[in-house]
Parts: structure tokens; sequence; C-alpha cells
């Protein structure tokens, strides 16, 4: 397992990769469901991520939704490589995931959402 400092710091410079394109905004079917909140994209769970680990938001509730609603389709993906930006949002989802919410991601007692 590797130190959290390291995963914060690779995570933060994946997400630093992304280009804002928002080719991902459209294809994704939570933010589909949500008539177009953008925090329900994967664009939108990556900015939520990026400044949950930079310290300027605190998660509450409404972000935990956007970051647990995510179902891990990968339909943003395909088209972030299909575009040439070959970001792994699963995979950063996930562990965005484990940095801010570890209790959430380990079953603890507040798991339930
Ligand atoms: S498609 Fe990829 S690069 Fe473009 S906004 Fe989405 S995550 Fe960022
Ligand atoms: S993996 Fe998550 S963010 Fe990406 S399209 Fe599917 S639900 Fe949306």
């Amino acid at each position: 397992m590797i130190p959290q400092k390291t995963a914060k710091t690779k995570l933060l410079k994946e997400i630093t990769k992304c280009r804002a394109c928002r080719f991902c905004v459209d294809v994704c079917p939570t933010y589909q469901a949500s008539i177009g909140v953008e925090s329900m994209s994967a664009f939108g769970r990556l900015q939520i991520l990026k400044y949950l680990l930079k310290g300027r938001l605190e998660l509450d509730d409404a972000m935990t939704f956007c970051l647990y609603t995510c179902l891990q389709c990968k339909r943003c993906e395909i088209i972030c490589k299909s575009k040439g930006q070959n970001l792994e949002i699963c995979e950063l989802i996930q562990l965005g995931r484990s940095l801010v919410s570890p209790t959430l991601v380990k079953g603890g007692k507040n798991a339930a959402i």
C-alpha cells in the first residue's frame, strides 16, 4: 500500500492533466440523470477531489454523494482517452474516495450514506 502523502501527490498530479475540455460531461449517466449538474460528471468529480485534497473544500454530504454515485462505468474514460487526454478517471475517483473518506471506503461505523 502506497503512503497517503504519495497517493495524494500522485492523484493531484494526474488531475492536473485534465484539460477541462468537458468531453466527459455529456456521456456520464449520472450527469444525465441529474439533468445538468456538472458535479455529477467525471470532470466535476475530479474538481471536487482537487479542491478537497488542496484543503480548499471540506467534505460534506453533497460532495460525498457526488463521489460515491460514480458508477465506475468508464464511459468518461473511453472518451477522455479517445480524445488523447488519457486519464484513468475511474481509478482516480477510487483513489480519491480512499483519501478523502477512508472511513466510508473501509466500511466504518459512519459508512451508511
Ligand atoms: S474528458 Fe478528460 S481531460 Fe476532458 S474534462 Fe473530462 S477528465 Fe478532463
Ligand atoms: S465512470 Fe463515473 S464519472 Fe465516468 S461516466 Fe461513469 S458514472 Fe460518470
